[in-house]
């Protein structure tokens, strides 16, 4: 798995204005510490007037657009509260849509991500097979119950209570699916 450290790029926002591009990566995590000075470092470039900065870019943080170093930081912690395991299943989780937030925020909720995530599948079908032989659905059954099930229709009512999220395979993860509680 390829380092999935969510990072920011802080630049300078008058500078910014003015033309000039002035900025660098930084850990999401530390985003709300990091100063006009180290932004402008190696720049050449005094920052005398500078005063706001900015998150002009950004990866692997499931927002879209630019952010406040304030939010990337809140972001950053959020993230760093999982496993680095589970940083791609939470991102997942929140892009979706369909995950708990905190308050009226967009923060998700880490103890709820826990609750209802269900593990990574190669598809949501294989989930559902390992699912009926934990419950044991089949136990007792006559075998030409056991050979006449419907898998399909079994399968397609139970992904109504569930959340299902493709693997973002852009950074070397291998293609399938997280699973999730609804
Ligand atoms: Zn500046």
């Amino acid at each position: 798995m390829s380092d999935q450290t969510p990072r920011v790029w802080i630049g300078c926002l008058a500078h910014y204005n003015a033309g000039d591009l002035v900025g660098h990566w930084f850990d999401a995590e530390d985003a709300d510490e990091v100063t006009l000075a180290d932004v402008h470092a190696g720049s050449g470039l005094g920052f005398t007037g500078c005063e706001e900065l900015w998150c002009f870019d950004h990866e692997y943080l499931p927002v879209s657009g630019e952010l406040s170093p304030h939010e990337a930081a809140q972001w950053g912690r959020r993230l760093a509260e999982v496993e680095p395991h589970l940083r791609g299943a939470l991102r997942a989780w929140v892009k979706s849509g369909c995950y708990v937030a905190e308050g009226r925020g967009d923060l998700p909720v880490v103890a709820e991500f826990e609750d209802r995530y269900c593990g990574q599948w190669d598809s949501f079908g294989d989930y559902a097979q390992q699912l009926a032989e934990d419950i044991s659905l089949m136990d007792g059954w006559p075998d030409l119950a056991v050979q006449h099930f419907d898998w399909k229709g079994w399968t397609r009512d139970l992904r109504f209570g569930f959340t299902v999220c493709d693997v973002d395979t852009s950074s070397g993860d291998a293609p399938g699916v997280y699973v999730f509680n609804s």
